[in-house]
């Protein structure tokens, strides 16, 4: 399948080469040239395939012309090795945990997919690639643990010292090999901008082949699809109209759910939920875009004050408000709001929400207020020990630490403390 740029349609590529890129030449998000629904039956029979089969036949379209069914079945044999349970909290509202996977974080999936689609297409390019990312958070340790060990893959994640959790910090500093860990002396924004810095500046370029691996990547955002097809499996039952709520930030997870249901899944509606970045609950009210700076709050990874794959949701529906309206609600909640609910879920039915997954769960109550009489599905997006701090003191419990947590907390941190883009320009330069 081709992919073309969202800012011009005649930038077309093939999906190896998007991949490779990230983003097309003219800095337009990559877009499938076409969705073509899959069968009925499939839908129909799905509680009858295993995962894997349901994630090869929902994603074989968009890559077989570049990767033979034998090495995609053995991709998402890789990348799929853990499981997404749905979890009934109250009636007809359950959660969708995605945090099963190596590092907790629902990234893992993304990361995992795009790191084996990489590592199978360098194996016949002559250079290596070398994946730039900047993280607040969550994403640099899911990408660390996909990309590690592959071949002709080297990663260099930039994260801002001082700022993200311990447990944060040993995931992507104690790894090793093609992992390497940059310290900056700033803020995300400041790891961002010298990551946005390097992907124009063609003395690297003319030497290193550079790409990202945020949900910019057609190979990370698509694989996200698969979570709401392994949840629509477990709730179908049910037989009601089901709802996802999905707390969003740079809105990839959502909007891969929404090219689920162009796949023919059978969805009333999607709620994004987000905190007080509040860019698109504005603009679904009032239909106009305004991006700012982000805010800090306590589901820090979701502040985000222009959401990349927004363009995405809104190119799904041909720009046309009235009819994403009647797909998609968007409603953004306090720090507080949050902790109360993390407080009400907890005491009512001792269920653990992280920050994240509490804000879903508001998304998703707000809008059963006046749609009662369906089956709602939020997804909690990290386990509530990837952020301790907040969790602790908003329900005063310590969640016990799962085992591949404890194993990294162990270790011995290394990073290259750097303090200005010069520093990380002659590291790329001269490694
Ligand atoms: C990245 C992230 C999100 C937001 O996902 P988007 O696809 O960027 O909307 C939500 N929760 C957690 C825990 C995350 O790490």
């Amino acid at each position: 399948m081709t992919f073309y740029s969202l800012n011009n349609p005649n930038i077309v590529t093939t999906f190896k080469y998007a991949v490779i890129a990230g983003i097309a030449p003219d800095k337009g998000l990559y877009f499938p040239e076409s969705i073509t629904p899959l069968p009925v039956d499939f839908f129909k029979n799905i509680e009858e395939l295993s995962n894997h089969e349901i994630a090869f036949q929902a994603i074989r379209q968009f890559v077989s012309e570049d990767i033979p069914d034998g090495v995609l079945k053995e991709i998402l044999e890789n990348t799929l090795d853990f499981d997404f349970p749905v979890v009934e909290i109250e009636e007809n509202v359950a959660t969708l945990e995605l945090f099963h996977g190596p590092t907790m974080a629902f990234k893992d999936v993304g990361a995992r997919f795009m790191a084996n689609c990489l590592g199978y297409f360098s194996q016949d390019e002559k250079e290596e690639v070398t994946v730039l990312v900047a993280t607040s958070g969550d994403t640099g340790g899911a990408v660390a643990n996909g990309f590690l060990g592959v071949d002709g893959v080297k990663v260099v994640i930039l994260y801002p010292s001082g700022k993200v959790s311990d447990i944060q910090e040993k995931q992507l500093t104690t790894l090793g090999q093609n992992i390497v860990a940059m310290e900056v002396d700033g803020t995300f924004d400041d790891c961002q901008r010298m990551v946005k810095t390097a992907f124009l500046d063609e003395e690297i370029t003319a030497q290193k082949k550079l790409t990202s691996a945020n949900s910019i990547n057609v190979a990370r955002w698509l694989p996200q699809l698969f979570y709401f097809l392994f949840a629509y499996k477990q709730a179908k039952f049910q037989e009601k109209e089901l709802v996802f709520s999905v707390p969003s930030g740079n809105f990839g997870n959502i909007c891969a759910g929404m090219v689920a249901q162009k796949l023919g899944m059978p969805v009333k509606h999607f709620v994004a939920a987000t905190n007080v970045n509040d860019v698109v609950p504005k603009f679904m009210r009032q239909g106009t875009y305004n991006p700012k700076p982000s805010i800090a709050t306590i589901s820090n990874a979701m502040d985000v004050g222009d959401p990349s794959n927004f363009v995405r949701i809104r190119h799904l529906y041909q720009n046309d408000l009235s009819t994403l309206q009647e797909h998609l609600s968007s409603y953004a909640f306090t720090d507080e709001a949050t902790k109360a609910a993390m407080k009400e879920v907890h005491s009512q039915t001792g269920y653990v929400m992280d920050p994240h997954g509490a804000v879903g769960y508001l998304g998703l109550k707000e809008y059963q207020e006046n749609h009662p009489n369906t089956y709602g599905i939020f997804l909690e997006t990290a386990h509530p020990v990837k952020f301790l701090d907040v969790v602790e003191e908003t329900l005063g419990l310590s969640p016990e630490i799962p085992p591949q947590i404890q194993k990294v907390m162990g270790k011995e941190k290394k990073s290259n403390r750097i303090s200005s883009y010069d520093a990380l320009k002659s590291y790329l330069l001269d490694n």
